[in-house]
């Protein structure tokens, strides 16, 4: 049973008082739950098929370059590309249904925060050479988190600033230290995101809607994947957008609030 309840002012001919609502939640409660087990399951049967075709796709591609076959070896390329992108959300409704079930484990280690940043830098630009990738700040002392886990956060910022600003544009990546935390920021100079929009921007499936972003494939799960490893990690995410400027998408990260 859902129950709201809400304070109403009095007027001149009505004494102030409180309204309750009730509903019942059951059936939806009921629908959630199924719709949670069907995305882990099916998620979960497609890891394994995906991951083999990956490798074979990979392995053909190979041989085929070897042997100097260009028309096939450019056919597995492309294979091997929508297979990674399907193994990518795979992953995506994996770690959303293992967040949801409270499964999502952190594994923390001490490691250096600014290695992780430069060296994921080069790998991103390496396959995105669309957009100059710029570093700046470097953080003293070491940190402890998930290496993993934040550089999934770090990669799905960039590769955010990447799909949703024109070629060319610079993003710049800063790593800042303060007292009792350490803040890794993206910025872009793309259009930008609606104020009114803004605060949804880390829910489950939500997208911006609007017709030159909906032609952009994707699930809407990365930034509600990132808020929440931030947040396992004790941290927060926001964004600050001005329409026509760009958006600054941020992960603060207390320095000890990684889970020991
Ligand atoms: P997806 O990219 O798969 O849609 P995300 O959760 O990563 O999912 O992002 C949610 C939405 O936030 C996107 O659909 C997009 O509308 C908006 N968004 C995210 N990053 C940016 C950005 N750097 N500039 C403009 N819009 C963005």
């Amino acid at each position: 049973l859902l129950l709201n309840a809400r304070r109403m002012p009095g007027t001149a001919n009505r004494e102030p008082h409180i309204l309750l609502a009730f509903e019942d939640v059951t059936q939806r409660q009921e629908l959630e739950r199924h719709k949670d087990a069907f995305l882990a399951i099916a998620s979960h049967e497609l890891k394994t098929p995906v991951t083999s075709l990956k490798m074979y796709a990979q392995l053909l591609r190979r041989t085929y370059t070897r042997d100097g076959d260009e028309k096939a070896a450019h056919m597995l390329a492309t294979m091997e590309e929508q297979a990674n992108r399907l193994t990518h959300l795979v992953y995506l409704l994996l770690d959303t249904t293992q967040l949801q079930a409270g499964t999502l484990l952190l594994q923390p280690t001490i490691f250096d925060m600014n290695a992780l940043v430069s060296t994921l830098i080069e790998q991103v630009q390496h396959t995105a050479e669309t957009h100059p990738i710029q570093m700046e700040g470097r953080i003293q002392a070491s940190f402890k988190g998930d290496p993993d886990r934040i550089s999934q956060v770090l990669t799905n910022f960039l590769s955010n600033a990447i799909k949703y600003t024109p070629a060319e544009t610079p993003i710049l990546v800063r790593l800042a230290e303060e007292a009792e935390a350490i803040v890794l920021s993206v910025r872009d100079k793309g259009k930008g995101i609606p104020v009114e929009k803004q605060a949804s921007l880390f829910e489950r499936f939500y997208r911006v809607n609007d017709s030159s972003q909906t032609a952009i494939p994707g699930l809407g799960l990365g930034l509600y994947i990132s808020s929440e490893i931030v947040k396992q990690h004790g941290g927060q995410v926001w964004v600050e957008s001005q329409e026509g400027e760009g958006s600054t998408f941020f992960a603060r990260f207390p320095r000890d609030g990684a889970p020991h």
